[in-house]
């Protein structure tokens, strides 16, 4: 499955906005976790709305992994962790139905145990009736570094 043409009006609707002048005395590593935070703010209202619409819209309803269509029931699952806290493009968004979803964050949290992985993958196989490309999409796409991890690593100043 290949993601479709990106809705040019909403492509970067994150990285148009701006922190307010106040966080200017900030280090420039507290800045950036203060700019994440006040983005996915502001994109938590109308902004994340009409990105969820143009995602749901531009994959014509059906969920991203499995194929089905499921129309508003589509939750929308951000391929990089990081971006929940601003910065979400057309392209980092993935409309998933939510059984599709919840096995992404199954396999996202025991991915660092490749035996319970495994495991995991099989039971989504099975569901997803053998459908390998389904699963190995699922499996790809829950493979990207924890949001916690990796702001752990942006050393924020106090
Ligand atoms: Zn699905
Ligand atoms: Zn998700």
């Amino acid at each position: 499955m290949t993601a479709p043409a990106a809705i040019d009006d909403y492509i970067d609707l994150a990285q148009q906005l701006s922190p307010p002048p106040e966080l200017a005395k900030y280090s420039p590593e507290v800045l950036a976790t203060a700019r994440l935070l006040i983005d996915n703010q502001k994109l938590s209202r109308s902004a994340a709305r009409k990105l969820r619409k143009a995602v749901i819209t531009a994959w014509t309803g059906h969920c991203a992994a499995c194929g089905h269509f499921h129309g508003d029931v589509l939750q929308i699952h951000h391929v990089d962790p990081v971006t929940e806290f601003g910065g979400a493009t057309m392209d980092s968004l993935l409309p998933l139905c939510p059984n599709c979803h919840a096995y992404v964050h199954a396999l996202r949290r025991v991915r660092t145990n490749p035996e319970r992985f495994q495991a995991l993958k099989d039971q989504v196989e099975r569901v997803l009736e053998g459908d390998d490309q389904a699963v190995d999409f699922l499996a790809r796409i829950a493979q990207v570094t924890s949001t916690k991890e990796r702001l752990m690593g942006r050393k924020v100043n106090p």
